[in-house]
């Protein structure tokens, strides 16, 4: 398997992004194998430290690893917004290919400081992952939201982008353009979408010259996702979008097969939605939106 830096560079090349994908349990896993097998593409799985600590974190690396092992499917795996030295240390020696340390909550430069140290401590132990770093303010909690939790105005400067990339030694940049955790009612529903800024992004691109991770995804306009990854997006997340299907399928599976015990029999349609969301999504970022003349 290529390493995730080569896929990254290779996927930019063609226009495409890496699709990320949250997982907690075996069942979405099971389901961001087979879409990405289904379509012929490699697919970023990602846990957050809540999600790692359901699921373990050591034991998330050692299914990964077997199930790439066993099926020719380019997977990789991520430590997603990680809060704490300690936490991104015990996903790098766990054998997780990238880790995103998130210390966006705190002013500019202790962030600066704080990534700076973890990108050191990560490196040292294995200098192939890539450590993704955050600026910004992009809300928290991939979950269902009453209400916008408030406007993202404060889009992240090319300026601050390139200062911290600089700085920090990150392989990876999260930044604010538009983006949110999270979903609203009306976006579950399909009646709003995330909009993006497309120009924010090509000017950050052009500053700072790293692999760019749109956080936040799920619900966002498609074509702004088609734009965006024009304008320099390696990496997308998409959460809530998935945990919305897992939830919805799981509850009818129970109301199809009100008498149903067995685990695997109620689970199996559970995979197959989540499975229909990942596919969907993998197929737009792999669309190849390349402008390029030199093809
Ligand atoms: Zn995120």
């Amino acid at each position: 398997m290529d390493a995730l830096r080569n896929v990254l560079t290779r996927l930019e090349n063609e226009g495409a992004a890496l699709g990320h994908f949250n997982v907690s349990d075996l069942v979405l896993l099971k389901a961001v194998l087979a879409a990405a097998g289904e379509i012929g593409v490699p697919a970023f799985v990602g846990a957050s430290e809540g999600e790692r600590d359901f699921f373990g974190t050591r034991q998330l690396a050692v299914v990964v690893n077997s199930l790439r092992e066993e099926f020719d499917v380019p997977i990789f795996l991520n430590a997603d917004h990680t809060h704490s030295l300690v936490k991104a240390i015990e996903a790098a020696k766990a054998g997780f290919d990238a880790i995103v340390v998130d210390f966006s909550a705190l002013p500019f430069e202790q962030n600066v400081s704080n990534t700076k140290d973890a990108v050191e401590a990560i490196k040292a132990i294995n200098p192939a992952i890539l450590v993704e770093g955050e600026i910004g303010d992009i809300g928290t909690g991939s979950e269902i939201h009453e209400t916008a939790q408030r406007e993202f105005k404060s889009l992240t400067t090319p300026e601050e982008a390139s200062r911290f990339v600089q700085s920090t030694g990150i392989d990876v940049l999260a930044p604010a353009v538009g983006n949110m955790h999270g979903m609203v009612e009306s976006m579950v529903q399909g009646k709003t979408k995330k909009r993006l800024d497309v120009e924010r992004i090509a000017q950050i691109k052009k500053a700072t010259r790293v692999f760019l991770t749109l956080h936040g995804g799920s619900g966002t306009n498609d074509d702004d996702l088609r734009k965006a990854i024009n304008a320099g997006i390696n990496i997308i997340h998409i959460n809530t979008e998935l945990r919305v299907a897992w939830r919805r399928s799981l509850e009818g599976s129970f109301v199809a097969e009100p008498n149903e015990v067995v685990p695997y029999k109620i689970l199996r349609p559970v995979v197959d939605s989540v499975a229909e969301v990942v596919r969907s999504r993998l197929r737009l970022f792999n669309e190849k939106h390349t402008t390029t003349s030199a093809a």
